[in-house]
């Protein structure tokens, strides 16, 4: 991401003003990236414009050295509502990205198969979303990202809205999932535990700029009820 810049016109007075300004972060493969940061401050937009979904004013992103365009569309994104078809079943809608990329039936059902499994849905696969908990759905939500297969996954607060007990399960499930998939994670959350348990990496913006940038040690304390843990956030 290199001397980034995005602007808004204001609702107020028709001005632009920026809402990111001349971001630059490089980001390793197979890095887990933890964005906070106040609300307003601009992470929904950073993903998108990292999605494609909309357009920098200035700057550029760079995907394994190709530059991100609306076309491209490289990164898998998780919402903060799951955004599930409802017409559809859990493992359709799994499907929808292996079957885009004009993969033959039996490899999507294969594809769709590994994922369900991996995120622990078995034996709800014909199930619609309007049956689902808000757990489970997220879940659906992360192994239709995952299903796509892409090298890059955008997740914007995708534990936000649940109870507290599920958020801990998917937490610690999150960090099994992608210890084996291997794949590089933008993931927004407004936690600072959340963001020490997860990431290699955190991210803090403020005032539309990149306000801290800190490396995770990869032997710090997991268990978020540890004396350790607490005094690695208060160190954070
Ligand atoms: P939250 O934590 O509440 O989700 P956020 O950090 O994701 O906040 P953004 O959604 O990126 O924040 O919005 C950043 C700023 O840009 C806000 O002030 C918002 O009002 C403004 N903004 C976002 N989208 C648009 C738009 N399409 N047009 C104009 N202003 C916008
Ligand atoms: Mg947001």
């Amino acid at each position: 991401i290199k001397g980034l810049g995005k602007k808004y016109e204001s609702f107020n007075d028709g001005e632009s003003q920026y809402v990111l300004r001349d971001i630059n972060i490089d980001v390793m493969e197979n890095e887990f990236v933890c964005v906070l940061g106040p609300s307003g401050c601009g992470k929904s937009t950073l993903l998108n414009l990292i999605s494609g979904y909309i357009k920098p004013s200035d700057g550029e992103i760079d995907i394994f050295g190709e530059k991100v365009t609306k076309a491209s569309g490289r990164a898998g994104m998780v919402f903060q509502e799951h955004a599930l078809m409802p017409w559809l079943t859990v493992k359709k809608n799994i499907m929808m990205g292996p079957k885009l990329h004009h993969k033959s039936k039996e490899e999507c059902e294969k594809i769709a198969k590994k994922y369900i499994d991996m995120v622990g849905l078995g034996g709800i696969e014909d199930y619609y979303p309007r049956q689902l908990s808000g757990g489970m759905a997220q879940r659906v939500g992360i192994a239709r990202a995952l299903a796509n297969e892409p090298k890059i996954i955008l997740m914007d607060e995708p534990l936000g809205a649940l109870d507290a007990m599920t958020r801990e399960n998917m937490r610690r499930e999150l960090l099994k999932i992608f210890q084996k998939t291997q794949i590089t994670i933008f993931f927004i959350t407004h936690s600072v535990q959340e963001a020490v348990y997860l990431a290699d990496r955190v991210i803090v913006l403020k005032n539309a700029a990149v306000d801290c940038d800190v490396k995770i040690e990869l032997d710090r304390p997991r268990d978020m009820k540890s004396p350790d843990f607490a005094k690695y956030i208060e160190y954070f």
